[in-house]
């Protein structure tokens, strides 16, 4: 059993968070004199919203199958990924693990609070290079970010190297599923309960469609929730994000729907993108997203540019390079997409 309070930042364990107005008085009715609100204001928005956010974890803990104590929320995954490292790193001292090509807030959130990146390269195959990460690590290495589908090659890390480092790390695993619910695969939220090192991080943004609201979750062992919910900034979500969260966690046909027509289109789109003679190799998917080779992927990033058809370049991405990253769109954008692309291929005159 991994001890996560020997982890935690000593400055953190000892802190005395801000006790805010609503966390002391929690009823719903009252007069309310003690948080210096504007009571003469008669819209929906004067009061502060609900700090721990209860009526959105109890939905989500449903929805979930996760104990309500061991959900934290989060102003998007991105504040999760910053509270993670200012909870367990210590600056200037510690370091932590990230394996790019991957998504991009781990480092800079490390950069911010003067933490050391270690990087250990995906191996050709995408995969976690297990030996590498064993041989950086040392006792100062607090974290390893691991992202699965991974951003923004799109596949699934293996799940026996996920729990091997579980298994065997003394510090924390962060399993960003930003990307899950396009996936075949099972969430290993159902592993929290056996390793307490675990933080699976999911979010708002992309399978709900929620991008805007900034809301992101965060899974794992009750002691590790309630430091960040000791460090987080009081009222971290706002009211009108914790409601209509709330109402998309309730609304499960609309997001299987939209789940199955990105994952419908994902196919298509990919079976496209091969046909066509401008693409090198277009690389497997569990995402809403395609990172596609191209042969000359400067000149096809300019013609779609010019086309105001937006891609994400990724070539100067090591094991990424000459690729672009494509977002499934809509049924319409995408044919739209694979028209400009074929129709740039004919003019151009390119026979591979
Ligand atoms: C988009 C994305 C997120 C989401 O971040 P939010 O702050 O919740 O919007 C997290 N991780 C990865 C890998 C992503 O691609």
């Amino acid at each position: 059993m991994k001890n996560i309070e020997k982890l935690i930042r000593p400055n953190v364990k000892k802190l005395v968070p801000y006790s805010s107005a609503r966390s002391e008085y929690k009823e719903k009715e009252g007069v309310f004199l003690d948080a210096n609100e504007n009571n003469y204001c008669s819209g929906n928005y004067n009061r502060y919203p609900d700090p721990l956010q209860m009526e959105l974890k109890e939905k989500i803990s449903k929805s979930k199958k996760v104990a309500f104590s061991n959900i934290f929320l989060g102003n998007g995954s991105d504040e999760a990924i910053d509270l993670l490292v200012r909870c367990f790193c210590v600056p200037g001292k510690d370091n932590i693990i990230i394996n790019p090509p991957t998504y991009g807030m781990y480092e800079v959130a490390a950069n911010i609070n003067d933490i050391e990146v270690r990087k250990i390269k995906l191996t050709k195959g995408f995969q976690l290079n297990i030996k590498e990460i064993e041989k950086a690590l040392d006792k100062n290495t607090k974290l390893i970010f691991i992202c699965s589908p991974n951003n923004p090659t799109g596949n699934t890390i293996n799940k026996e190297s996920i729990l091997y480092l579980l298994n065997n790390f003394e510090g924390i695993v962060i399993l960003d599923e930003a990307y899950i619910d396009f996936s075949e695969n099972e969430s290993l939220i159902s592993e929290l309960n056996k390793y307490p090192n675990l933080v699976v991080l999911q979010t708002f943004s992309k399978a709900f469609g929620l991008a805007n609201l900034r809301i992101g979750m965060a899974f794992g062992n009750e002691i590790l929730i309630s430091i960040l919910n000791k460090i987080k900034p009081p009222y971290n979500i706002n009211g009108l994000s914790q409601k209509i969260a709330l109402k998309a966690v309730t609304e499960k046909d609309e997001f299987h729907l939209m789940i199955n027509a990105v994952k419908e289109e994902r196919k298509k789109l990919s079976k496209k993108l091969q046909s066509l003679g401008i693409t090198e190799k277009v690389f497997e998917s569990a995402a809403n997203f395609i990172l596609v080779k191209f042969k000359e992927h400067k000149n096809v990033f300019q013609e779609l540019t010019k086309n105001k058809i937006i891609v994400r370049d990724r070539s100067r991405t090591e094991l990424c390079e000459d690729c672009l990253r494509i977002t499934v769109g809509t049924r319409e954008e995408n044919k739209l997409l694979i028209k400009t692309l074929a129709e740039y291929e004919k003019a151009k005159g390119l026979v591979y």
